[in-house]
This record gives structure tokens, sequence and C-alpha cells, in this order.
């Protein structure tokens, strides 16, 4: 029987990174094709390019791909009087391209499936449904390799590889059965050298246990949606906790991140928060570097914004509707997707020397803005900055039915004041008018099946002066 003894707990942790890097991914590249790490480095070296070779880069990319939808793909071969511009100049040839809104897509899928791919290649897959009905769809294994790439280049920009440790803090209750979920786990164990922890419904007793389980895992970084992460680090303020072990850094995905969470994000997870823009119908999208900008993958996508009211793009600093084009998808691609998020794109270049561009602003789900009774637009962040500083209010979520009717729900505090709860009542008038206000005072706020807590949204359509 082969015994092998370790010296000390840093050399598991050494092994399992060793076993990681030199085991799992070259087996990974060799049984399976996978090609991230080529992806990776081919990443790595055109984000140095200057702003015309990676314009170049995505213009052939785009005329290839909007050439083969033109003659390919169903929904799209009624454009084919595009082509001459396409050829010509594919950017402007995009602009005459319908915008695709999630509803339409959801409705007519099966149109965007290109004549020549094979099903038996193609990876499913589908959104949670959290903001609205589930969209589902096919990608190519090439789109998804890339989506992985990209996220593991913004993760090299902080000193992550792609073997490190890591600890994913996890909204949703795994809906798995207990056997699967134990092999889940153990991929994530081995294969992925990472751990999933819960961020909702601990008791202190288990806050404290999963708080010794960081430290001993020794993780490189954390990972999790905004409000999972900043669900999880108020547990910790709570009971008088932090991870004291340095993190390279904790990353923030799939939601808006805001200042409040990022605030206790920092303060008791112990590292710099880091945003990934991801969308799981449109990949990564933009990642944060060390200076602080939301640097946009250019090398897998086209990222427009779009008007709200005139459907046309806006001028760099202007928000609207992002717009998002993989380039990389050929089985089923979406042209000019609307994500359903509200962002503006930065006219300046980045101080930290990479050429891709970078968002301004990224503002939110287009359903996190309130419209008021004489037809402004309030964004949702307003009532995240108002409960901010109320004590009494552990959480809060606010949601628009119609333009008369919203549900103020309230997690009381134990430092809970009525006084709070009825200037907030007061702000929403100011704000919105003299809607009805429906008060709720809960225990706790349910995320999501998807592990997601919306703070504020609408669920109505807002009016189109299109
Ligand atoms: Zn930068």
């Amino acid at each position: 029987m082969l015994v092998v003894e370790f010296k000390s707990h840093r050399e598991v942790i050494e092994l399992r990174k060793y076993f990681v890097k030199r085991v799992v991914f070259p087996l990974m590249e060799k049984v399976k094709g996978n090609r991230i790490r080529h992806y990776l480095r081919e990443l790595q070296d055109s984000e140095r390019y200057d702003a015309d070779q990676i314009r170049s880069l995505q213009m052939e990319k785009l005329q290839r791909l909007l050439i083969h939808c033109l003659k390919n793909v169903p929904a799209y071969k009624e454009l084919a009087g595009l082509l001459t511009t396409v050829e010509r100049d594919p950017h402007r040839a995009l602009e005459g391209f319908p915008v695709l809104t999630k509803s339409h897509f959801v409705r007519h899928a099966d149109r965007y499936l290109s004549d020549n791919s094979d099903k038996s290649e193609l990876i499913a897959n589908r959104t949670g449904g959290s903001t609205g009905e589930p969209v589902h769809f096919y990608l190519d294994r090439v789109t998804v390799e890339y989506y992985e790439a990209a996220r593991w280049r913004g993760l090299s920009w902080w000193g992550i590889e792609l073997s490190d440790p890591s600890v994913m803090i996890w909204g949703a209750p795994l809906e798995l059965s207990k056997n699967q979920s134990l092999i889940y786990r153990l991929k994530e164990r081995f294969l992925k050298n990472r751990i999933i922890i819960p961020a909702y419904g601990l008791d202190p007793r288990q806050i404290s246990h999963y708080v010794r389980l960081i430290e001993s895992f020794a993780p490189e970084y954390l990972y999790g949606y905004a409000s999972a992460l900043s669900a999880f680090a108020s547990l910790l303020g709570e009971h008088n906790l932090r991870i004291k072990r340095p993190l390279k850094g904790v990353v923030s995905t799939a939601e808006t991140l805001f200042d409040e969470q990022r605030a206790v994000i920092e303060r008791y997870l112990g590292g710099p928060v880091i945003n990934e823009y991801g969308a799981r119908d449109g990949g990564i999208i933009a990642f944060q570097c060390p200076s602080g900008s939301m640097h946009i993958s250019e090398e897998n996508l086209i990222l427009e914004i779009i008007d709200m009211q005139t459907g046309k793009r806006v001028e760099d600093g202007r928000s609207g509707l992002v717009a998002v084009t993989d380039l990389n998808n050929y089985s089923m691609p979406r042209i000019r997707y609307l994500l359903g998020d509200v962002a503006s794109l930065s006219p300046e270049r980045c101080p930290c020397g990479r050429s891709l561009r970078t968002l301004k602003r990224i503002e939110g789900r287009v359903d996190d803005l309130f419209l008021s009774l004489d037809g402004k637009i309030v964004h949702g962040h307003y009532w995240n900055h108002i409960a901010r500083n109320m004590k009494g209010i552990r959480q809060f979520q606010l949601i628009q039915h119609d333009p008369e009717n919203v549900t103020l729900k309230v997690v009381k505090s134990e430092l809970f004041d009525s006084s709070e709860v009825k200037q907030f009542l007061e702000k929403i008038e100011d704000v919105l008018g003299p809607v009805r206000v429906n008060l709720i005072y809960c225990d706790s706020l349910e995320p999501s099946p998807s592990g997601k807590i919306r703070y504020a949204r609408r669920e109505f359509p807002l009016p189109s002066r299109r």
C-alpha cells in the first residue's frame, strides 16, 4: 500500500494546484480537445494590440460571421441585400441588422439555428429566468471555450492562475439529488480546485464553520453573485468575523455590483472586489482591470449601446441598452442581441495600457428602472442610496408592479425604528408620485431559484417612443 505523508498543510495545497495544472488540464486537452489554454494565450497577446489592430481583428471576424448569417441562418436570409455593404464595411452593415430582443428570440429561436449546424456537436444552454422567461439557446464549443478564456484572461490581470484554489459563495440551494450533488462537489474540488459554500440561511455556528473551512482551503480568490457575496459578508460582519487570509480578489459576477455591496465585501472578505460583467447568454462581456476599468472582451464580441427610444447607436459616454454580437458562435448566431442591461461606453483609454475599450458605467438592468406617475425614469440605485443610511433596515426590496402600485418589503434589523420606514415611504411618494404602497415586513428576502436577489425591479414595460 502506498502511503504518502505530507509534511505540511502547505504541501497539500501545492499538490492540489499541481494536479489541476499538470494533470487535469493537459488531460482535458488531450481527451476532449479542449483549447481554453490556447485561446487564453491568444487573448493575452491581443490585449496588447493597438486600437487599430483590435478593430481590424474584430472587422475580419464580424465580416465572416455576417456573411455566414446572410447565407445560412433563416432569420437573417431576408437581409441578403446587405451583402455588398458587409463586404465593404461590416461595422456599418451591422447597423442595418435589427436589434434582437430576448422575447423575439425566445419566440423564433429555431429560425436562428444555422442550416449547416450539426446539432450533435452543439452545447445546449439556458438562462435561469430570474429576470423574465428563460432563454434556451445553442453554443459552439469554440464559443464556450472563448468565454472561459476571457474569464481567465481577466483573472490573470490580478495574478490569478488557472489552477489556483477558489471558493464559490453560492446563492442558490443546489438543485441536485444527493448523489449528483456529491459527484458535483468532488468534480469541483478535484478538477477545478474549488469548494462551494452557501450564502443564505446560515446560523451562527455554521458561519464560523465556513470561515474555518475557507481559511483551511486557502483560496487565492472568492467568486459569486454580488448579492450572495454581500449577504455572506454582512453575516460575517454581524458576528464579528472576517476572512483573515489575504486574497488576490473577490470576483463579483452576473449582477450589478452596487457601491455599498462592494464596500461590505471588501471589509469582511479580505480582498479587492473584481467586477466581472458576464451573462449566461452573452459570455464574459467585460472584466475589471486593476486600474478600475471594465475592459470589453472585444476579440469575442462587438458591444454597442442602443438608444432606448430611437433604437439607434448612441455616442460614447451616453447610456443606453447593451447589444452584443458574439463573434464566435456560428451555430446559432444572435446579432445585436439586447441583454436587458443599461450601460455607457467610455471615450477614454485606460491607463493600464490595455487597448481594449472600456465601459464607463454599467447602470444595471433595464428593469431596474422605475417609472414615475408623471413619466420620469428613476433608477433603482436611488432606493439603495436611501436605504443604506437607515440602520433599522437590514434589507429591502421594492417592486413596481404597474405605474400606480408598488410593494416595499422590509427586513428589520435590531435597531429598527419605524420612523425610517415612514421616511422611505415619503421618498417613494416624492419620486414616483402618489402611488399605492403595499408595505410588508418579512424575516428574510428569498433569492430566486438561480440564487439572485433583485432589490429593485419593475414588472411592466416602459412606454416606447420609437
Ligand atoms: Zn485597464
